[in-house]
């Protein structure tokens, strides 16, 4: 009897993964190349990303793709999966082999290598509760920059556009999430706010809405807000 180093529930089969967790962990290994290639669609600068704040005072100009790119890249995700790989291989006196070819190449041979290890590390691995939480959360930042759990419903009213125009005015149109979108993209100017974005763009929302405040306006931000 072992407790599950992900899960802490106990296992009777005395390994170091209980059987849910293995399972899972396998998953989650598996969709990694999905997932990389599916952080593509947000290296491509969408249309009005980077038009959003410049110039004296404000915040930087929209975050575009810097962590992404480092994500897709050699260090990122397939940097993750490799050492991983290297480490299990090492623990099991395999020789490690040094990774070629290109990032998905590369990945999916880490990935392979690591899906042939599982049982032995669900079973036997000390490190395997490491091993499976590292993984864990890999998928899940990924997965909430691809397809995030909405922080926004629907329809719902996020707050007022903040992209300045070239006189310094603020939009200030109504931004909501439209069904069938992935961006938020401003009616009025068009500018589009990816996923990876909203935390900033909230930012941006809520630094408007007081200044409108200190100056008196009702902000109207979201509904039920104003004072
Ligand atoms: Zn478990
Ligand atoms: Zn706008």
């Amino acid at each position: 009897m072992t407790t599950c180093q992900l899960c802490d529930q106990s296992d009777e089969t005395g390994s170091m993964l209980c059987v849910g967790c293995t399972k899972a962990t396998e998953v989650r290994v598996q969709s990694l190349p999905a997932l990389n290639r599916g952080l593509a669609p947000f290296l491509r600068p969408a249309g009005g990303v980077g038009t959003g704040r410049s110039g004296k005072g404000g915040p930087a100009p929209l975050p575009v793709n810097e962590d992404i790119l480092d994500l897709r890249g050699p260090g990122g995700i397939v940097g993750v999966a490799e050492r991983w790989l290297a480490d299990v291989r090492r623990d099991r006196g395999h020789t490690v082999a040094t990774p070629s070819g290109g990032v998905d190449a590369r990945l999916q041979a880490a990935v392979d290598g690591l899906l042939v290890n599982m049982p032995w590390i669900a079973v036997s691995w000390p490190n395997a509760g490491y091993f499976a939480k590292d993984i864990r959360d890999l998928t899940k930042s990924l997965t909430s920059i691809i397809a995030p759990t909405p922080a926004v419903s629907r329809g719902q009213r996020v707050g007022n556009c903040p992209a300045v125009d070239l006189s310094g005015t603020i939009c200030g149109a109504v931004l909501r999430l439209a069904p069938g979108e992935k961006a938020i993209v401003c009616p009025w100017c068009t500018c589009s706010y990816p996923p990876y974005v909203w935390a900033q763009l909230k930012t941006w929302v809520d630094e408007d809405a007081t200044r409108a405040a200190e100056r008196g306006v009702r902000p109207q931000v979201v509904a039920g807000t104003t004072q």
